[in-house]
């Protein structure tokens, strides 16, 4: 049995959640929702539920913040003060925080040392913007046709920003839409997910004591009706979305009833492209790894679908099946334990679904498969699974499992690994894995990734991340990401009298 989570709750002293909206911490309308956690299948803490008059309230006040408050209106050191306070704070907290994400979702405690799922991440997502704030900036344009007059351009915060994220990493997604959000002078209404609520909860009074109030609030519960209550509302100016490809289409028609501007971070079924001439023990320790160690799988830009040419196949099976027995599952505070449960049982059941259908469909198990029993049994923990002879029309090739599975799918020459790698709705994340600088040169352009990697894959901050295709639009990070939560406004701005 995997001992219960309630203590670590308490230790934490952490109440039953609450909302914040205009800087007044308040219960819900719509209920109340328990969460349980995935571990144990115990119920560890709720929350309330958002009916649509909190979310009215909420986003009321994100507008009245906007329209009359002084943070949009704030001078460029004001802001950065602010989100480099933020960041300080995150770090100070840094344990707390990252204790109240192990209790919402079970990501051990263990792989907070993980640079994009640590705390200094989130730290330093708030650091980066900090750095935009005095830097987004208009241009001079000279005047097309000649005559004396200038063309300037100014960037102004696009308004209310309606902000939706998922359960799997919701410190790190929280920084990556507040902060640009922050930094550009918006307001923001942000909803968790109802599977990952209580850090986001910390991380928000955290911010609440540094930006006035309504600057951000936070409304709890599920999707219908908290969230498509909020995407839905007339005075919210900019959605901002991470989340599934299916939900993503849901927040697109809402963005396009009311003619919002629209981000959209979706999910992905992304290639590790290996070539023989590869560190192929490293490819496939990475590559299995990161379907399999932390949040199993879990991860929007998981790679898993491994292309692997056809003579190095036999050795990659062997290090990445190596790798499965490594993982440790139980209890996320557990230092020892290496990788989370699936999130929920609707979750649990679609991954055993799709792994039944990958053997059906005719590809050989090579490890896993199942649900891990015997002391495991109250939890969502489904073995490390590692798929071989794969052909990429087959369901587990296809579909974003978002669970610990490793489909391996043999290539022999260059141009059917680009083929392959590009034959998916998708398009979020790919690695490369050769020695030869020019072949990785080619697959990076001809690869349809948002983020493609060279013997390796690392997020930062600054880099700008985002999808192709059904991956979604937009990109978090770097210009772009504060871009995205600004209007282009055009200046004609005559210099004689004649023209005026
Ligand atoms: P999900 O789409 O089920 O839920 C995401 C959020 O949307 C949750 O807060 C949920 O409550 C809310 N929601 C659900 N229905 C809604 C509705 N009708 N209106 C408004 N909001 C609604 O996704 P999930 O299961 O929480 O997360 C997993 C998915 O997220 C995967 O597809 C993964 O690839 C994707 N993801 C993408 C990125 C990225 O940056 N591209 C990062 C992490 C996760």
């Amino acid at each position: 049995m995997v001992a219960s989570i309630k203590p670590h709750r308490d230790e934490l002293g952490l109440g039953d959640g609450r909302m914040l909206i205009d800087g007044q911490w308040t219960e819900g309308a719509g209920g109340t929702w328990s969460h349980r956690h995935p571990a144990t299948g115990e119920q560890v803490a709720s929350f309330p539920v958002a009916g649509p008059a909190d979310v009215d309230s909420a986003v009321r006040a994100a507008r009245r913040a906007f329209d009359e408050g002084p943070w949009p209106r704030a001078r460029a050191s004001e802001r950065i003060k602010a989100l480099r306070k933020v960041a300080d704070l995150v770090r100070e907290h840094a344990d707390e925080l990252l204790r109240l994400q192990a209790l919402d979702n079970s990501v051990p405690l263990s792989f907070g040392e993980i640079y994009v799922m640590s705390a200094n991440f989130v730290a330093d997502v708030f650091d980066h913007h900090a750095g935009w704030v005095d830097k987004i900036a208009g241009e001079t344009l000279p005047p097309y046709q000649g005559g004396d007059h200038m063309v300037l351009t100014l960037r102004e915060p696009v308004g209310v920003v309606g902000a939706v994220i998922p359960w799997n990493a919701p410190l790190s997604l929280f920084a990556q839409k507040v902060a640009p959000a922050l930094a550009a002078g918006c307001t923001v209404v942000l909803k968790p997910s109802e599977y990952a609520t209580f850090a986001v909860l910390r991380l928000a009074e955290l911010i609440a004591g540094v930006v006035p109030d309504g600057v951000l609030n936070v409304i709890t519960g599920p999707g219908d009706p908290a969230g498509q209550a909020l995407i839905s509302h007339p005075m919210v100016d900019k959605l901002s979305f991470t989340g599934s490809r299916a939900v993503g289409q849901k927040v697109m028609t809402a963005a396009a009833a009311g003619c919002k501007r629209v981000s959209l971070e979706l999910g992905g079924k992304s290639p590790a492209v290996v070539f023989q001439d590869a560190d192929v023990g490293t490819a496939a320790a990475v590559t299995m790894g990161t379907v399999t160690l932390g949040l199993s799988g879990q991860v929007c830009a998981a790679q898993t679908r491994a292309l692997v040419q056809r003579d190095a196949v036999e050795e990659f099976l062997a290090t990445a099946e190596m790798i499965g027995t490594m993982v440790s599952y139980g209890n996320p505070f557990d230092p020892e334990v290496t990788s989370a449960p699936l999130i929920n049982t609707r979750q649990l059941d679609r991954v055993l679904g799709l792994i039944v259908r990958g053997q059906e469909e005719g590809a050989r198990l090579v490890c896993g498969g199942s649900r891990a029993e015997g002391d495991l049994a109250a939890g969502n923990f489904v073995a490390p699974t590692l798929f071989a002879d794969v052909s990429n029309d087959m369901s587990i090739a296809r579909e974003e499992i978002f669970g610990p599975v490793l489909s391996v799918i043999p290539f022999d020459e260059e141009n059917e690994a680009i083929a392959l790698a590009n034959d998916t709705d998708y398009g979020l994340a790919a690695t490369v894995w050769t020695q030869d600088v020019k072949r990785a040169m080619r697959l990076t352009r001809a690869i349809k990734a948002g983020t493609v990697g060279v013997n390796g894959y690392q997020l930062e901050p600054n880099s700008p991340f985002g999808g192709y295709r059904q991956s979604g639009m937009g990109r978090e990070g770097g210009r772009a990401a504060v871009e995205a939560y600004t209007e282009l406004k055009t200046v004609l701005l005559p210099f004689t009298d004649e023209m005026m």
